[in-house]
């Protein structure tokens, strides 16, 4: 059967923040190249609307990092695969679907500054507040969500519901 979802973002109101993502990343980021790396999977259709509207010159590439096994994290991050260019000295943005205990986000910037990027910006979806103080570590954040597992627009749960335009929970 399948499970009742409570909806917490519209498609509308993502549309929306996106699109004012987009016009802060263009006005703050300085010109020239950049490179948008996605973290796979569960940014492929935020990654995909954003750059959509960015003005910008850009490429994108994707990584992608394991640490949920079902909808629990390990704790343990797992690099599955790397981005397929050099990005030394060049202007970066990761695009992240949700930063939860920040984790991942610690481990995928400490790699990525290996590469001696230009710039490295980071642009989340969503925040959890975990009680953790992962929340400075996003540049551009589209919105905070409840302490609950989300689904949708991009977010699985093992593997399911990321065709959902919008963002939402299971019912209690
Ligand atoms: P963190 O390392 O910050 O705890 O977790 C980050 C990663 O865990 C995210 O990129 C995402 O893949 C997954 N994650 C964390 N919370 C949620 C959630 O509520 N829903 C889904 N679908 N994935 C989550």
């Amino acid at each position: 059967m399948p499970r009742e979802i409570e909806v917490l973002l519209s498609k509308e109101q993502i549309d929306a923040r996106v699109a004012e993502l987009a016009l802060r990343i263009d006005a703050e980021c300085g010109d020239g190249e950049m490179v948008v790396v996605g973290v796979l999977k569960g940014s492929f259709i935020f990654m995909a609307d954003l750059v959509r509207h960015l003005k910008r010159q850009l490429t994108c590439d994707f990584i992608r990092v394991s640490s949920y096994d079902k909808d629990r994290s390990t704790g343990i991050v797992r690099m599955e695969f790397d981005l397929t260019q050099p990005v030394g000295g060049k202007n970066v943005l990761l695009v992240e679907d949700i930063v939860d205990t920040g984790t991942t986000l610690r481990h995928l910037l400490k790699h990525l500054e290996t590469k001696r990027p230009a710039s490295l910006k980071v642009c989340s979806l969503l925040f959890k507040d975990m009680g953790t103080d992962s929340r400075k570590l996003i540049d551009y954040l589209g919105f905070e969500v409840p302490r609950r597992y989300v689904i949708g627009y991009g977010l699985d749960s093992d593997g399911l519901y990321r065709s959902l335009p919008y963002v939402g929970a299971f019912k209690e």
